[in-house]
């Protein structure tokens, strides 16, 4: 075993020399526990979802540390700490301070990239402008020079975004069989400034009944892109020979209309409307292309003219990190060649760019080491997984040579491959190594083996947990009963063979391109549950959640659901150039499903019972009580989003902001409802003796009992406790639930519904944030869809998932550059005997 902590030998505290002592925390469903955790070692936080883990780690430990810091850096800050409320903790002692590192709730909305984050563009930056080889006569840059973020660097024509957006025939005349009276010029506004435009046309003499592909080009050009803008006569409703008369006979016009081309249309509504709407229905004609000035680079030429290792700082930024530390070891290790003379003739630069890249190499060192080495600096970190951006930040922590900090981490693990946990483990022993504490929640098996310590929560979710089962060395949790963690730790590891379904027929994609897949040829058995595996990096997303969930949507006439934030979206992702098609099998899919991580809703006026559309009937149920029908309350009175029913102080939100100068916004409980949400008259209304307020408040479980009575609420209500979220309160909000949790509220809408099969569901690691005993849950969900004649595609890591699956398609072999292949699929056995695959071992373990 791996660097055990000397010091903790009993679980009762008084061994551990150097511990944090919590006494009475009760902190969301924490039952005013006592505990001990060492100092120096890694500590794994386990229990099933819901039992009270994070509560543990964030909502007291980390949160109290946090709060501590408050108070030394911001006197006035206690105050509002008092508003917010302080973790529920009668005392901690020897708490040191504390970094987390939390999975990303929800997408993150700033503008980085992983240059940024890691910092690494600034030291990129620095060896440019101090050490770069700059052409003669040409004058030295300062740093910043070289930062598209800047107007000293950013790229005149494209102001530093790297694209120029743009229209062509193809992407505002969709369908060229049409004719203009049908709209064949789809870019052009709706109603009536389309007809007007049209109109124009007539008068122009363009023939508008015409399929516009077979207009002379020259007709087609001008309509399209003139930067003209003619006013006509225009008689609307005149048939084209009418209005030749009447230009003929010069009669009086409807009106006098102006011209405006599709281009210029699209283009300036782009650029200065202020409806996200409208926005968003002119950006579908726009393409976005490289720009021609910088290709890409986002940077001025005077930066792109600098190189060093005859790379300029954009080609460099656009390397996969591995490549990039290639490219700078030769001189960090004094090899490279020219490096003497170099030193000779400037000596202060040489010694400047050895420096420099010796520092740069080291933190890279770390991110390939993590699985990361695949990423560039360029790639914006709203496209990464938040695995993926969960263990740059811990990269770039590793790099601070912080010490006596205990970092808090939420499930490292996630997206990670089997293959790659080894290289997570060795991350955190060397924080640990550095004289630091690591306090982590973890589900996956072979991390908590690792620990020095286990802190085992539960017994079950909710209510039903928050209490310490145990804490100490893992060796200690065998002795443990009540614990389900146990079974897994201890367990052979095994799970019940099954014969894999048959295939009804397959799905087959072809000149499959996006990302690191390259024409690529793939086939999707229908009917039955498929895992697709692969290192991190290897394209499984690529392949799965983008591609196949595209061209799937695409071949049923739906587009994507938009994401809500797409006006922004544009700017970040360049339109994908993406290939591929679907040949065969799309008979055997009526409906496409993603349920995915994403939060189901991005504001606290969301949550589980108005997602799940059971508030609904709640409302209605209040309305229909004796006391709202005298009131003449409707349904929408117990709403907490319109004014009627809902507290105007917060209107419906039931707290209120607090701006922080320097620190995140922080929220107090709005002093007018205490959190209600609802004004005192709508309060007043009581169905059997709770009012809405106390409905939003109860548990799943709680709500499952209370209206039993009620088909239609039991039967979601008990949809929800079968996914295992029987611990959530109905009206905790889309904001504080974890990606996993979302992503089962997801599954149990869907499962609640009528099936008719043929549906095609889509995943992307679902097992997040579960503890195996509730992926045994999920699994049984997912089966009984399968059952009723759907299919199941995931993107899983976890190798139980996968060994239990119908189908297995591996991705791979590697990260990047070196994956994007079909590496093996066939049936877990199949795949499991395939020497070439990384995904092998790990499934043989379970299989054998
Ligand atoms: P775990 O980390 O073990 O999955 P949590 O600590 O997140 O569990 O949750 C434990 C309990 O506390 C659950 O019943 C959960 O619904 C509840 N809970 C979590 N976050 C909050 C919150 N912000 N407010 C109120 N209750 C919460
Ligand atoms: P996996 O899902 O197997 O972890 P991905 O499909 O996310 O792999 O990534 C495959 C490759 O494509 C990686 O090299 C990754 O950096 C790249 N990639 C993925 N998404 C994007 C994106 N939005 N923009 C640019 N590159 C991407
Ligand atoms: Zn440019
Ligand atoms: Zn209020």
């Amino acid at each position: 075993r791996r660097g055990k902590a000397p010091s903790q030998k009993t679980q009762d505290g008084g061994g551990v020399a150097k511990a944090v002592k919590v006494r009475g925390a009760r902190e969301h469903n924490l039952k005013n526990i006592d505990v001990d955790i060492p100092r120096d070692a890694l500590v794994v936080f386990t229990g099933v979802s819901g039992s009270g883990k994070s509560s543990l780690a964030f909502g007291t430990l980390y949160a109290e540390a946090q709060r501590r810091y408050f108070e030394s850096v911001a006197p006035y800050a206690r105050r509002l700490m008092d508003q917010v409320g302080v973790p529920e903790v009668d005392a901690i002692e020897g708490l040191p301070p504390a970094v987390a590192l939390q999975q990303q709730r929800g997408s993150p909305t700033t503008r980085s990239s992983v240059g940024s984050v890691t910092t690494l563009s600034n030291s990129l930056r620095l060896l440019y402008s101090r050490a770069g080889h700059y052409p003669p006569g040409q004058p030295h840059l300062a740093a910043e020079a070289f930062s598209p973020n800047t107007p000293a660097g950013a790229c005149p024509r494209c102001h530093g975004l790297g694209r120029v957006y743009e229209v062509t025939e193809r992407s505002m005349v969709p369908d060229d069989t049409l004719t203009i009276r049908d709209r064949a010029v789809a870019a052009w506004p709706p109603a009536w400034h389309g007809q007007n435009l049209r109109d124009i046309l007539v008068t122009l003499g363009y023939d508008v009944d015409r399929p516009w592909r077979e207009l002379p080009q020259k007709d087609r050009d001008w309509i399209l892109f003139t930067e003209e803008q003619p006013t006509v006569p225009v008689y609307a409703g005149f048939t084209p020979a009418e209005t030749r008369q009447a230009l003929k006979r010069k009669e009086t016009p409807s009106y006098m209309g102006t011209f405006t081309s599709a281009r210029r249309y699209v283009l300036q509504t782009f650029a200065t409307t202020e409806s996200a709407s409208i926005k968003k229905r002119v950006s579908r004609y726009l393409l976005s292309t490289e720009c021609p000035v910088c290709e890409g680079k986002r940077l001025r030429r005077e930066a792109l003219s600098v190189t060093f290792a005859g790379l300029d700082i954009g080609e460099l930024s656009r390397l996969p990190l591995g490549r990039v530390a290639e490219v700078l070891r030769p001189t960090a290790e004094g090899t490279a060649p020219g490096l003497e003379k170099w030193r000779r003739e400037h000596p202060e630069k040489a010694l400047v760019a050895e420096r420099f890249t010796q520092d740069l190499l080291g933190r890279i060192k770390v991110l390939t080491g993590l699985g990361l080495g695949y990423l560039s600096l360029e790639r914006s970190t709203p496209t990464l997984s938040p695995g993926e951006l969960q263990r740059l930040r811990l990269a770039t922590q590793i790099r601070s040579q912080l010490f006596g900090v205990v970092y808090v981490l939420d499930e490292p693990s996630a997206g990670l491959h089997p293959a790659d946990t080894q290289a997570l483990l060795a991350a955190l022993a060397q924080l640990k190594g550095a004289g630091n504490s690591l306090f982590v929640v973890e589900h996956e098996v072979d991390v908590i083996r690792e620990a020095d310590w286990i802190v085992d929560v539960g017994p079950a979710a909710g209510e039903q947990g928050g209490h310490v089962l145990y804490s100490g060395p893992p060796e200690g949790l065998e002795a443990v009963e009540a614990s389900q963690t146990r079974r897994y730790l201890l367990g052979h590891g095994k799970v019940a063979r099954r014969t894999p379904r048959a295939p009804k027929g397959w799905l087959c994609l072809e000149g499959v391109s996006r990302n690191n897949l390259h024409n690529l040829d793939v086939r999707f058995p229908l009917g039955v549950f498929t895992s697709v595996t692969g290192i991190s990096g290897s394209g499984k997303s690529s392949l799965v959640s983008q591609v196949l969930v595209e061209l799937v949507s695409k071949h049923l006439g739906h587009e994507l659901a938009p994401e809500e934030d797409e006006g922004e979206e544009l700017e970040r992702t360049p339109t994908l150039t993406s290939g591929g098609r679907i040949t065969e099998g799309m008979e055997g899919v009526t409906r496409l499903v993603r349920v995915d991580q994403k939060p189901i809703g991005r504001t606290p006026r969301s949550n589980l019972a108005t997602y799940t559309g059971l508030f609904d009937s709640v409302r209605k149920l209040f309305a229909a009580t004796k006391a709202a029908r005298a009131r003449r309350y409707d349904a929408g009175r117990f709403s907490f989003n319109v004014p009627k029913g809902r507290c105007e102080t917060c209107e419906g939100e039931g707290f209120v902001s607090v701006e922080l100068i320097f620190l995140p916004d922080v929220f107090a409980p709005c002093p007018t409802c205490h959190g209600a949400r609802y004004n005192a008259k709508t309060l007043e209304i009581q169905y059997k003796d709770k009012n809405i307020a106390e409905v939003l408040g109860m548990t799943v479980d709680g709500a499952y009992a209370f209206f039993k009575d009620e088909p239609h609420l039991t039967r979601s209500l008990g949809v929800l406790r079968e996914v295992g979220l029987g611990y959530l309160r109905l009206g905790q909000p889309a904001t504080e639930l974890s990606g996993g949790e979302a992503q089962r509220i997801k599954l149990a809408t869907e499962l609640q519904r009528v099936q008719r099969g043929n549906t095609l569901y889509v995943l992307d690691e679902p097992t997040t944030g579960l503890h195996p005993a509730d992926v045994e849950k999920l699994l049984v969900q997912l089966n009984g869809l399968v059952d009723q004649g759907n299919t199941i595609i995931l993107v899983e890591h976890d190798m139980r998932v996968v060994s239990q699956s119908d189908w297995v398609i591996d991705v791979g072999p590697g990260a990047g550059d070196e994956g994007g292949r079909v590496v093996a699929a066939g049936t877990p056995e199949e795949v499991s005997q395939l020497a070439k695959s990384r995904t092998a071992p790990f499934l043989k373990h379970f299989l054998s």
